[in-house]
């Protein structure tokens, strides 16, 4: 392993703009032929390793990636998982927290890094950040210590940084520091080094072999908190046909309104089966139920607390566990409790 002709990583270029160059005679943006990526990233021949790609053909936008499409890409990682030693997953950034995330919960007892990345510029136009996110990236999947993979976890690699992908989120649609972790510190920094800090770092303890999720329940919905909101928009959303799931966005530590019309709705959507999740709306923090009155009624009514987590980890676990189990207890269970380091 430590001869790095022996390490083999597999480039999984899904699409988003890290992949595109100027098209010569039209001039707008086009992706580029993954096989022929050394042209575009003469260093990657410096590596010395067995890198190898596969493109999606079409390639996806990130705002058109769906359960489907995570699916595929597990597919990917699942066929060519004894084949290489780490996994980098080029993917727009608009939703690659949300893809991070649930490829995270599907690939249980991940031994290898999975590294997701992309770029604000096009990795053709000169002052490109592309470049160096799929340098480094590549750099961290074949990164080994004492035979075992120094991260063996999904991540986000983008602006000198490692993020576990579950706790990621987009923070910024221009700056190059464009994703954050608000609630976990980084897995590792890049400067002159790179430093993995590896008391954050999840490593599996036992030789579990890779077990891989695809089933997912898109019959959740999300709903957004803000002061004003009106029956109708809350019940036309808990009336949806076959809606499983509710994640409510809250205020601060997790507050509502303690209006009875909104409480009774709520209740009535858990006393029929369903599942509501109260996430917070701030960009970092926990939700802490019961702290105030206004949530202290809806911890009463049955509506479960998203601790710490992400929107992105928080809608992509529900939607596998849905997906996962038919039990209503089980999807509880597993809410409440860390399947790939999503909360604290
Ligand atoms: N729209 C692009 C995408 O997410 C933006 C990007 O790659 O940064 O696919």
């Amino acid at each position: 392993m430590n001869n790095k002709k022996n390490i083999s990583i597999l480039i999984i270029y899904t699409g988003g703009t890290i992949g595109m160059i100027h098209d010569a005679i039209t001039g707008s943006l086009v992706p580029i032929d993954f096989r022929h990526i050394s042209d575009h990233v003469p260093e990657l021949k410096k590596f010395g390793y067995n890198l190898q790609s596969v493109s999606f053909d079409p390639v996806k936008d990130s705002s058109n990636i769906d359960p489907g499409i995570w699916i595929k890409m597990a597919d990917i990682v699942e066929e060519n998982y004894n084949n290489f030693d780490g996994f980098v997953v080029l993917h727009g950034t608009d939703t690659m927290a949300y893809t991070a995330s649930a490829l995270s919960f599907m690939l249980e007892n991940l031994r290898k890094p999975v590294i997701l990345t992309g770029s604000q510029l096009p990795i053709g136009l000169l002052r490109t950040d592309g470049r160096e996110h799929l340098i480094t990236a590549i750099e961290i999947a074949a990164a080994v210590e004492n035979g075992f993979a120094s991260v063996p976890e999904v991540c986000i690699y983008f602006d000198n940084k490692l993020t576990r992908g579950n706790r990621t989120t987009k923070m910024s649609a221009e700056h190059f520091d464009a994703f954050f972790s608000p609630n976990y510190p980084p897995l590792a920094e890049v400067g002159l080094h790179l430093k993995y800090f590896r008391n954050l770092i999840n490593y599996p303890s036992e030789e579990n072999n890779l077990v891989v999720h695809k089933s997912f329940d898109n019959n959740v919905a999300i709903l957004k908190l803000f002061p004003g909101i009106n029956r109708k928009l809350v019940q036309a959303v808990i009336n949806t046909q076959g809606l499983r799931g509710l994640i409510i966005e809250t205020f601060g530590s997790g507050n509502a309104p303690t209006y009875q019309w909104f409480l009774d709705d709520l209740k009535h959507f858990i006393d029929m089966g369903g599942i509501i999740l109260n996430v917070t709306q701030c960009h970092g923090g926990s939700v802490e139920m019961g702290l105030y009155e206004t949530s202290r009624q809806m911890l009463a009514a049955g509506v479960l607390s998203g601790k710490d987590i992400t929107t992105e980890a928080s809608v992509t676990k529900l939607m596998h566990l849905l997906g996962r189990y038919s039990s209503r207890e089980e999807v509880v269970k597993s809410l409440n409790s860390s399947l790939a380091g999503e909360i604290s």
